[in-house]
């Protein structure tokens, strides 16, 4: 393993309340991992708090026991996703780990995760063994990537997020990656390589709020689920095929009826019957088209080739660069 240099790449929204202890934890931890330089790349996600001062502040601290600290500020909010794919670009290092600010992920598991890789692994991505939150938000992750699991067209690991570390043959195979909707933990999985989860036991958060509205969470899933599985049109095609036949052997019955029995064929009923099919009907064919506009909008979204998100500035070592 390149022990040259160590990226950590911390994406950060509004997260003054935290910053303080996970700069202090970043400090005695990092140094120990036995890389030559230590780069912590925060990517500012357009915080209305102070944590850009405060980013600002530690980039311009001169290097120590080889750690320094860079600010990459992004022009508004892009979400999470896009923040770590933008810190990916801009991470210098030979091993690259990917960590959430609140704690929530230890800096101490760096150790266990960069004794992976040096025991041969190109991404070691952790696993929680027990979550430290609500039980409707438990609940909720549990049923999700249970459901990614089984529909997925590649094996997304159950219950890795995005903290890992990863070589840096990794790091450029994802980056080759063209797509804007980026669920990271899928693209990693994606590309292959060799693998481990290294479990660990996830915290709850060690100030502050949760970033990660239920808006903000569903759009994940959805991107999760959309960007790695096909099965949505699969069950429409399957559904549709289904409804077809069945038809077709309804109408062959009345046929038969009508031309066997004809002074018994209920003809003037059937209102209530014809009514209810053609709601049902009427709502699977709005359901899955919906389904289908969805690959449309992604289509039409991935073809706009716009990036995934914009950089305002860069702070580092007190150079100031404005782009
Ligand atoms: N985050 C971000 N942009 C967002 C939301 C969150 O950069 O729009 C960051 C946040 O600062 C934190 C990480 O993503 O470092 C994970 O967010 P959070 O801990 O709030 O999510 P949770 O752990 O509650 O799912
Ligand atoms: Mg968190």
């Amino acid at each position: 393993m390149d022990t040259t240099c160590l990226t950590a790449i911390i994406p950060v929204f509004n997260e003054e309340e935290v910053f303080g202890d996970l700069v202090a934890r970043l400090r005695d931890v990092l140094p120990t991992l036995g890389f030559e330089r230590v780069e912590v790349l925060f990517v500012d996600d357009g915080s209305r708090d102070r944590t850009r001062e405060l980013v600002s502040e530690v980039a311009n601290q001169p290097q120590e026991n080889g750690l320094f600290f860079r600010g990459v500020f992004l022009t508004r909010n892009f979400g999470h996703q896009a923040a770590v794919s933008v810190g990916l670009a801009h991470a210098q290092g030979s091993v690259v780990c990917v960590m959430d600010a609140d704690l929530q992920d230890p800096p101490e598991v760096l150790a266990d995760l960069v004794a992976a890789l040096a025991d041969g692994a190109d991404v070691a991505f952790a696993v929680r063994r027990q979550r430290k939150e609500s039980w409707v938000k438990r609940l909720a992750y549990d049923s999700f990537y249970r459901l990614l699991f089984v529909i997925s067209s590649i094996e997304i690991p159950r219950d890795s997020g995005d903290f890992c570390c990863m070589r840096r043959n990794v790091v450029d195979a994802m980056l080759q990656l063209p797509e804007r909707n980026r669920f990271i933990r899928g693209l990693r999985a994606w590309v292959g390589f060799r693998q481990v989860g290294v479990p660990y036991e996830r915290q709850a958060r060690a100030a502050g709020e949760t970033k990660y509205s239920w808006r903000k969470l569903f759009q994940l899933a959805y991107d999760g689920l959309f960007s790695f599985s096909n099965l949505p049109v699969k069950l429409m095609q399957f559904l549709g095929f289904v409804v077809s036949i069945g038809s077709m052997a309804v109408a062959l019955f009345y046929l038969g009826w009508f031309l066997i029995r004809p002074e018994q064929f209920p003809a003037g009923t059937g209102w209530t019957t014809s009514i209810i099919s053609l709601w049902f009907l009427s709502g699977v064919q709005m359901l899955f088209l919906g389904l289908l506009g969805e690959y449309v909008f992604r289509t039409f979204d991935e073809s706009r080739r716009r990036p995934t998100a914009l950089v305002a500035r860069i702070v580092e070592q007190s150079v100031e660069s404005e782009t």
